[in-house]
């Protein structure tokens, strides 16, 4: 290969005008003179280039940005005797190898040339947060949900319904999400968490090995105590997100299309954070176990997305993601 003109290394002296690093994943992009900054994606991960600057953190905690309800609820588990013993029982009967074929069965393995895009913004979620990369799989299903998952060796499995319904920027914040619950150390009790969720209604659950210690992980109440954590996690993650991609409304655009399926673009952004905040208002400190009594009983693998996108707001109005972004 010829070596190239030291004048014509663009590492160190890019032209300007010409070519614009991606401030994501820091490819190199050569864009028309007439470039307007934010006009154009990069080739790589997609997303829009800009001048603005992408921080990442060098060394991030998750006591740095992990919601307090999110706290609260893990130290209610944690404070149920035996919780530990009873899970690694669970996680014991089902082994990561029966996880990870129920998790990514006919599953496509996102790697550097199979959905590079995808596997670019995977990257960027990553090194922005401080975590080693997780296998990443892109699963046909019309649900619009993604969900990671693993005992030892964490996966993250992409929803197709998901990369379909969110452009570029919001699915960075969806798997920015999910690496969220790799950093906050969230994978082993959420998978413990989704395995009793599928096994505690399916009957023939009674003619399975783990049925006796799902029993024994009811009896205990130690199901609704994580069921209710999983839930409260959420909440961290969706901060995780927000640390990722660097624009509350990007989450709230997410949190939108979440909500309203494919009449997002009928909905009105501004009106909708508004309903955001008023859903907010009106939960004071006694109704909110009774929201989450309800989000339990419903079922839902989520809170509701109005919900999450006004804990996102209060957590930009309040100064404390700003203040966590200066930090360091
Ligand atoms: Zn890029
Ligand atoms: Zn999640």
């Amino acid at each position: 290969m010829p070596r190239k003109r030291p004048d014509a290394d663009e590492s160190t002296t890019p032209m300007k005008g010409h070519s614009v690093t991606c401030r994501f994943c820091g490819q190199k992009n050569a864009v028309k003179p007439d470039y307007v900054n934010g006009e154009a994606n990069c080739g790589r991960c997609k997303l829009p280039l800009s001048n603005e600057p992408h921080k990442k953190f060098a060394n991030l905690h998750k006591n740095d940005y992990v919601h307090p309800l999110d706290k609260k609820a893990l130290a209610a588990v944690k404070a149920i005797p035996g919780v530990d013993s009873a899970l690694k029982k669970l996680l014991e009967w089902t082994g990561e190898s029966a996880i990870r074929v129920m998790f990514m069965a006919s599953a496509v393995k996102v790697t550097p040339n199979q959905c590079p895009d995808l596997y670019a913004k995977l990257e960027i979620a990553c090194n922005t947060l401080g975590v080693e990369k997780p296998d990443l799989y892109l699963q046909q299903n019309p649900i619009v949900n993604a969900f990671t998952g693993g005992v030892e060796k964490p996966i993250i499995v992409l929803h197709s319904a998901l990369i379909e319904r969110l452009n570029d920027e919001e699915t960075l914040a969806v798997l920015a999400h999910e690496v969220g619950h790799i950093h906050a150390e969230h994978v082993l009790y959420l998978t413990a968490a989704r395995l009793i969720e599928a096994l505690i209604n399916v009957s023939i659950a009674r003619l399975i090995p783990g049925s006796e210690i799902i029993k024994l992980i009811v009896s205990m109440g130690l199901a609704s105590a994580l069921l209710n954590w999983s839930r409260q996690a959420e909440l961290s993650c969706d901060r995780a997100a927000l640390l990722v991609v660097q624009d509350p409304h990007v989450i709230g655009r997410t949190m939108m299309k979440l909500a309203g399926g494919t009449f997002a673009s009928k909905i009105d952004y501004d009106l909708f954070l508004e309903q955001g905040r008023e859903f907010k208002k009106n939960y004071d400190e006694s109704r909110l176990d009774r929201f989450w009594a309800d989000v339990m009983n419903s079922g839902l693998s989520h809170p509701f997305p109005i919900w999450r996108v006004a804990e996102v707001l209060e957590y930009v109005e309040t100064g404390e993601y700003e203040a966590l972004m200066e930090k360091e």
